[in-house]
């Protein structure tokens, strides 16, 4: 069975880079509801234990500096098929593989620094989602 909610955080690189307003123009005009939001930065502690899935793969280090190094844009977002449709609106993990018009190809850097994050599956977005929100800090 498929929910209408999706977990996403824009990601210290685009932050950095001044994308926030883009970002939230794209996701407001493809037809999702921000029902939570925040402005925070990842501890170490919390970067591991959000990314702790890919704690053996060769990037994990560089995936917690990277995801600690500024604050990010945290937020649970609603519409109907939501999981997948905002993985379509984002694009491929690569920015050089995503598709055009997609977030991570008008503003992702690189495979690491890719603008945004996005739950892969409604289990997931709801994991990922009560790991950064309380049921009252979402509207
Ligand atoms: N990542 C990385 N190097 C890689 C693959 C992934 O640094 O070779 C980072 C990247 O920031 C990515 C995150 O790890 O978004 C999670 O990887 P996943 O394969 O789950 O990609 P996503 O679901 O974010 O597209």
């Amino acid at each position: 069975m498929s929910t209408n909610r999706t977990f996403t955080m824009i990601k210290p690189d685009a932050v950095e880079n001044g994308h926030i307003g883009g970002i939230l123009e794209k996701i407001s005009s493809a037809g999702f509801k921000i029902v939570a939001m925040k402005y925070t930065q990842l501890s170490t502690r919390d970067a591991e234990a959000f990314y702790a899935v890919h704690s053996e793969r060769p990037f994990f280090g560089e995936l917690v500096e990277f995801m600690t190094r500024g604050p990010i844009v945290a937020a649970i977002l609603e519409k109907d098929n939501a999981v997948e449709d905002f993985r379509a609106l984002i694009g491929a993990t690569n920015p050089a593989e995503a598709a055009e018009g997609t977030i991570r190809k008008l503003f992702a850097t690189s495979i690491g620094e890719n603008a945004v994050h996005g739950s892969d599956s409604d289990e997931n977005a709801a994991i990922e989602g009560a790991f950064h929100f309380s049921g009252r800090e979402i509207f």
